[in-house]
C-alpha cells in the first residue's frame, strides 16, 4: 500500500489530505441512511483513528478525516464489520442520492425504494467516467436530481389525472461544469426507471471516452442519436 498513487488510494475510498500525511476515509451510506450500530462504529473509528469527528458530503456520504496511512486497513475493517462500505469514488457509478420522498408529505413517488433498486444493481460499476444518479420525490428537487448524469423527479401526469411517476433527466453535472440535465420521455414506474438506467449505463460503457461524462457524450453524438440509442423518442 505504501507505493500506491493518490489516484489508487482514492479508488479505494482513501483521499489524501493536503498535509500529505493523513487521509480522509470516504464511507458510503445507504441513500443517506445509517443505523444506530453504524453510527456507533463511525464514532469509534473517528475517535480511535482520527480526531474524533466526521463530516457529511453533499451526496449524503460520510468522510472521516485525519487517518494515518498505517490505520487505513483497520479503519476499513471496523466499518465493514458494521455493514458499511468504504469507497464510492473514481470512474464508477457513484452512491445514489435520493431525497426522503418516501415519507415526505410532498413525495409523489417512493424515492428510497427506487434508490435501493438502483444501488443494488449499479453501485460501483466501472465506467469510462464517474456516473451520478439522483432521485427527488417532487419538483422541489431537494436531491438536486436534475444536475446528475441521470436524474429522476417525481411528477404527476398531466394526461392521466392523479397518476404519478418519474420524469427522467439526462446529462446534468455539478461543479466546474454546471449544467442541468435535459428531460425526455414519459413518466416512468420504478421498474421502467431501472431498465432505462441500465440502457444509459450500457450506452456509456460502449461509447464514452475516458473521463467523458454523459452530458459531454450527448454533446458529441447529438441528443436525438442518444435518445434513439436508449429507446426514447426524440
Ligand atoms: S424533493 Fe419533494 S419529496 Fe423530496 S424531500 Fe424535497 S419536498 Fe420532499
Amino acid at each position: 500500500m505504501s507505493e500506491m498513487t493518490n489516484s489508487e488510494f482514492k479508488l479505494l475510498g482513501f483521499i489524501r489530505q493536503k498535509d500529505k500525511n493523513h487521509f480522509v476515509v470516504r464511507v458510503k451510506t445507504q441513500l443517506g441512511n445509517v443505523n444506530s450500530e453504524q453510527l456507533a462504529a463511525l464514532s469509534d473509528v473517528a475517535r480511535k483513528y482520527g480526531r474524533g469527528y466526521l463530516t457529511f458530503t453533499n451526496r449524503l456520504n460520510i468522510d472521516i478525516p485525519w487517518i494515518m496511512q498505517e490505520n487505513l486497513d483497520a479503519a476499513r475493517q471496523a466499518l465493514e464489520e458494521a455493514g458499511l462500505k468504504v469507497g464510492g469514488t473514481g470512474p464508477t457509478v457513484r452512491p445514489i442520492v435520493a431525497c426522503k420522498g418516501t415519507i415526505c408529505h410532498n413525495g409523489l413517488v417512493d424515492t428510497q425504494g427506487l434508490g435501493e433498486m438502483l444501488d443494488m444493481r449499479f453501485f460501483g460499476r466501472k465506467l469510462p467516467a464517474k456516473f451520478k444518479i439522483g432521485i427527488a420525490g417532487c419538483q422541489n428537487d431537494c436531491a438536486k436530481a436534475e444536475i446528475n448524469d441521470v436524474g429522476f423527479v417525481g411528477q404527476r401526469s398531466s394526461k392521466t389525472r392523479g397518476e404519478s411517476g418519474y420524469a427522467a433527466y439526462f446529462g446534468g453535472t455539478f461543479g466546474r461544469d454546471h449544467r442541468e440535465g435535459r428531460r425526455a420521455g414519459e413518466l416512468l414506474s420504478s421498474d421502467e426507471a431501472v431498465a432505462l438506467t441500465e440502457r444509459v449505463i450500457e450506452y456509456m460503457e460502449r461509447n464514452a471516452r475516458p473521463k467523458e461524462r454523459l452530458g459531454m457524450l450527448i454533446d458529441r453524438v447529438g441528443w436525438d442519436v442518444f435518445l434513439d440509442a436508449i429507446g426514447l423518442t426524440p
